[in-house]
């Protein structure tokens, strides 16, 4: 049986310090602020808001929510981050991707002050992911995969880390924090050749592709830890990760669990990161 590497626990640790944080910046007169950007009432959008607004509360910092109608212009976005650029009581801003209006989600990626740029919108957070510079901040869920690891004590020094998945909010980013922490990092994606046997050699699987079930028995090996960011829904309608978790559990170390897993430490780490912009301004 493996050991079930919730993200609930994660993400009670990581708010109880932060919230020691948000009241030591306002004794300091700085009341920690995140602005939200949301284009639209998408239902997943609104759904990661309701979480994010609880986690803020939770660990104290205060919301200020811009909410335009999905056919708003490419000026009133840019508006909208303009003023959350010029208004010094803001410290992040959190913009809803992917904007319909593509050139105005360009813009805006453009536009947003990298001091201010909590979610890796700007180049300046993505280059900071590669080069360390701490300039910037990495993707929240990039970033929850390596706090789980951080959480549960699972080594990373010289291990086999094999991710699954190549995007820039996943699985470039958290191949590059895995480097840093020095594992030997395999990325594969839809045109590698052997992924099974390729992951059967990993010390960690990081799993973000978002094709339900796809890391199956054949992957797996025993004493393997897995991290599962896919959020899919299988052929029952069921929610359900990139890896079949009745499969990997009885034969692997330790596996997240989807839900309830990654998708349940992103709005810690969005709320570290708006606490670490406002110690910033300090
Ligand atoms: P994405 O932009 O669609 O990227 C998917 C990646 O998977 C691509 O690099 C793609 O390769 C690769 N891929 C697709 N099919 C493959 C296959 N058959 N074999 C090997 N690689 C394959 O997705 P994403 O935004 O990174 O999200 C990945 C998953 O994470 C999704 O299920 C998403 O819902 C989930 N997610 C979870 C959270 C969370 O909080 N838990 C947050 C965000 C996203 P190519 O580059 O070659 O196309």
């Amino acid at each position: 049986m493996a050991e079930l590497l919730k993200g609930a626990a994660v993400a009670k640790a990581m708010t109880a310090e932060l919230a020691e944080r948000a009241e030591a910046l306002k004794a300091k007169g700085t009341e920690p602020c995140l602005a939200i950007l949301r284009v639209g009432e998408n239902p997943s959008d609104i759904s990661y808001e309701t979480g994010a607004l609880k986690r803020m509360e939770k660990v104290g910092v205060k919301v200020k929510q811009i909410l335009l109608p999905a056919d708003a212009s490419k000026e009133a976005i840019l508006d909208a981050v303009k003023g959350v650029n010029e208004d010094s009581s803001i410290h992040g801003l959190l913009m809803f991707r992917p904007l319909a209006n593509k050139e105005a989600e360009a813009e805006a990626c453009k536009l947003i002050d990298p001091a201010k740029d909590v979610d890796a919108m700007s180049q300046t957070s993505l280059a900071s992911v590669f080069t360390g510079s701490g300039e910037g901040y990495a993707p929240c869920t990039a970033q929850s995969c390596m706090e789980i690891l951080d959480y549960y004590k699972i080594p990373i020094q010289g291990k086999n880390a094999v991710v699954l998945g190549r995007s820039l909010v996943i699985g470039k980013p958290v191949s590059q924090m895995l480097l840093a922490k020095n594992a030997t990092v395999t990325v594969c994606h839809s045109r590698s050749i052997g992924i099974p046997d390729i992951c059967k050699n990993a010390d960690i699987v990081i799993a973000a592709i978002g094709k339900a079930g796809f890391v199956t028995e054949d992957f797996l090996k025993p004493g393997q830890v897995i991290i599962d960011v896919g959020i899919n829904v299988n052929a029952e309608g069921k929610l359900c990760g990139d890896v079949d978790f009745d499969a990997a559990e009885p034969v692997v170390d330790a596996i997240t669990p989807v839900p309830g897993g990654v998708g349940n430490v992103t709005t810690a780490v969005l709320a570290k990161h708006v606490i670490e912009a406002a110690e910033k301004t300090l």
